[in-house]
């Protein structure tokens, strides 16, 4: 398959790139590492006139430790945070290794699959359990965006017209924090067919408190606030387990599509929860 034509260009700095994308509109669109948005143009599924390469601006690359948090620039590779050792940013360094095969994550991007915001995607979840922060650069400044109003829908993100996201905030998690992720796909590398996040503080051996997420089950992750409270001051003995793992359950809305229906999605979703909570129980 190939796709249809383009003008290509390369800029080196983002004041650059978004100089591109206002003088061409919906007609132009960011490529970073191109692994979603080149099958897509193979596919015919984007017809973008313009693709602005944004891999050249070094600004966007940065990867930064500072006082509370991580500074994640748009176009790190997956493959980059997968080798770095992210204290406090457990999550995300456990989290990448489910991102499609080694070669995708080398030139997959943190940014790119943020903005995609595909519905199984890994880092959207990470980005709405740990309250990630998405700077988006435009014409007139930065502004931030929470991770649980940037995702706008399947493949939505709420980026206005003309603006790129420019970095990722990770906040740094206290030691008391502990993580697990999860997901189920068929086989590895295959997005998820359900999956789980989880951020849970544990304080003298009970749960002060608990961030957990659900994705690949509808158009954009979704915190569980049911299965939340539902551990928050207990312990995670099997009984805490199985009531949060059922209140998982009733809460979300699983979709129904090729790969499982409302009825399976809520089991896996329902162990895999188990599961996690398992893994960070005192
Ligand atoms: C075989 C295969 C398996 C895969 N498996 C998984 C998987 O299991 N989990 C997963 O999460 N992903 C998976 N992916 C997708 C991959 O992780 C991509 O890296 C990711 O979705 C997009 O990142 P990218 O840097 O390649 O972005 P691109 O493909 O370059 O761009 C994707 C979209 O985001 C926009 N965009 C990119 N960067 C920016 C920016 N900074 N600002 C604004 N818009 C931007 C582009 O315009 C485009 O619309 C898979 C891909 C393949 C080919």
């Amino acid at each position: 398959m190939k796709p249809p034509p383009f003008l290509y260009c390369r800029p080196r700095a983002v004041d650059e790139a978004l100089a591109v994308l206002a003088e061409h509109g919906d007609e132009a669109r960011p490529l970073a590492g191109g692994q979603s948005l080149v099958p897509m143009l193979n596919h015919r599924l984007a017809r973008p006139g313009v693709l602005v390469d944004i891999g050249a601006i070094t600004e966007l690359q940065r990867m930064e430790r500072r006082a509370s948090d991580w500074l994640i620039g748009a176009t790190v590779t997956q493959r980059r945070v997968e080798r770095h050792s992210l204290e406090g940013c457990e999550l995300l360094s456990l989290a990448v290794p489910f991102i499609g095969h080694r070669q995708i994550r080398a030139r997959g991007t943190v940014g790119g699959s943020i903005a995609h915001a595909d519905p199984a995607a890994e880092l959207p979840a990470v980005a709405l359990t740990v309250d990630a922060t998405m700077v988006a650069a435009g014409r007139d400044g930065q502004r931030a965006i929470g991770a649980s109003s940037f995702f706008a829908g399947p493949y939505m993100n709420s980026l206005a017209d003309g603006e790129i996201l420019s970095h990722v905030i990770f906040p740094v998690l206290p030691s008391t924090t502990r993580c697990s992720f999860k997901e189920f796909a068929r086989r590895k590398g295959d997005f998820a067919v359900a999956g789980v996040a989880a951020a849970v503080d544990i304080t003298d051996r009970v749960v002060s408190k608990a961030r957990l997420t659900a994705f690949a089950i509808g158009s954009n992750p979704v915190r569980l606030p049911g299965a939340e409270g539902a551990i928050v001051g207990r312990s995670l003995d099997a009984a805490d387990l199985d009531t949060a793992a059922e209140a998982a359950a009733a809460e979300i809305e699983p979709w129904d599509d090729i790969h499982g229906s409302p009825r399976y999605r809520r089991q896996i979703v329902a162990a895999l929860l188990q599961r996690a909570l398992q893994e960070v129980a005192p």
